[in-house]
């Protein structure tokens, strides 16, 4: 698995490069990051990446030379060093397709992805038109630029590698994952087992495994409900609630 980003703000990325379980991964060699700056790709003494719109309005456009050149300089690489599958190029922004865990899925069972950050008022379509295979937002909402969403993006996908995460963080039992049928995660609790007068709920301590793991999938099944209900729906449509599930739900609207 290899990322590359192309991106003016390459320093951005040693955070999940260098911390917590993708760092741990970056080190186990499970991924590597390779940054790629438009800036090198200029040819004028100032460095220039943007320029003003055509058209008029406010803000600065990135140029698309810069970028492509980037795009290639990564494309070579990643030949030169033995990658035979082409990776997607992917374009952050609030404009593309909604990031979900099936995308991270996706990626990680691909060769990785060369991830181009915007920044400024946008990037010139011609650009976008030549180069890129994909555009991916993070959400409804407006970041200044597409570093933040490429290192979540990142970060999602490397966790689903597999020897990623220890068995104690194991990514099987997470919100929108398939042992979960694509609902959210259950609460969770750890000691004392009285917290200001809160006791843990009895189920969690019955030592009893069935009625542990009935009890975790109610809570699901309860939050997803009054938080996701198009994840109910969701996993109904693709036959994933049982019996079980369906008659507690009948139940919990009643
Ligand atoms: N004028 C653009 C926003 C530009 S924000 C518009 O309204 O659509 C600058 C850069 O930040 C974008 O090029 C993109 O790379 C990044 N960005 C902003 N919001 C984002 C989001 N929700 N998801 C992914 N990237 C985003």
């Amino acid at each position: 698995m290899r990322f590359d980003v192309v991106s003016l703000f390459p320093d951005m990325f040693s955070v999940v490069r260098d911390a917590g379980v993708t760092g741990r991964a970056h080190k186990q060699n499970l991924w590597s990051l390779n940054a790629w700056n438009p800036r090198d790709y200029t040819h004028d003494v100032h460095r220039t990446v943007d320029d003003r719109p055509y058209g008029g309005g406010p803000g600065m456009v990135m140029l698309a030379e810069p970028l492509e050149c980037a795009v290639e300089a990564a494309q070579a690489c990643r030949s030169n060093a033995g990658l035979t599958q082409t990776a997607p190029v992917i374009l952050m922004s609030p404009t593309g397709q909604r990031f979900d865990q099936a995308m991270a899925q996706e990626l990680a069972a691909g060769p990785g992805a060369i991830l181009i950050c915007g920044r400024y008022e946008g990037i010139d379509q011609r650009f976008i038109d030549r180069c890129v295979t994909r555009e991916v937002s993070l959400g409804d909402f407006v970041l200044s630029g597409g570093e933040i969403a490429a290192l979540a993006i990142m970060d999602s996908v490397v966790r689903l590698l597999p020897g990623a995460l220890n068995h104690a963080d194991s990514a099987l039992e997470d919100s929108f994952n398939d042992s979960l049928t694509g609902l959210l995660d259950s609460p969770h609790y750890t000691r004392p087992e009285h917290y200001l007068g809160q006791p843990v709920p009895a189920p969690l301590l019955s030592g009893h495994h069935v009625n542990i793991a009935s009890w975790r999938r109610q809570q699901s099944l309860m939050l997803t409900a009054s938080r996701r209900p198009d994840l109910i729906v969701k996993a109904r449509n693709a036959g994933l609630l049982s019996k079980a599930d369906e008659a507690f739900l009948k139940q919990l609207l009643a």
